[in-house]
């Protein structure tokens, strides 16, 4: 089965990609749930979060670099962004391609929905 990330990485579906190096892509959700809301993935195709092999640390330490980065530049960083990963059903995944949220631009509540 197609996976709709794989896609915006081959340049295959439409993204608003704002970062791109050879190991990671981000882009703005479709569905954004808050002003600032970023996604930001592996090149790799990886499932969830429980599918990361030990060689796939400093991939993921660089997906919370690049989230860095982004809340800088779309200038969220002082006051402050959630950083989300959704694993499995009762998290609500939906797009089987590992991805973390940045979401910033509005107060956040906790606990979260
Ligand atoms: P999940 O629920 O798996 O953690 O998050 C998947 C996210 O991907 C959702 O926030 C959803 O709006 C977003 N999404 C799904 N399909 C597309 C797409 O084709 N393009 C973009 N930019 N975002 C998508
Ligand atoms: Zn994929």
């Amino acid at each position: 089965m197609g996976c709709l990330f794989c896609e915006i990485i081959e340049r295959k579906r439409p993204a608003k990609i704002v970062y791109e190096d050879a190991q990671v892509m981000a882009f703005d959700d479709i569905h954004p749930q808050a002003p600032v809301h970023t996604l930001i993935i592996p090149k790799k195709h990886i499932a969830t979060n429980l599918d990361l092999q030990e060689e796939d640390l400093g991939l993921v330490g660089h997906l919370f670099q690049i989230a860095n980065r982004i809340a800088s530049e779309k200038g969220i960083a002082e006051n402050g962004f959630r950083l989300v990963m959704n694993c499995n059903r009762d998290s609500g995944q939906t797009v089987f391609h590992v991805h973390l949220h940045l979401l910033g631009g509005r107060l956040m509540h906790w606990p979260p929905g």
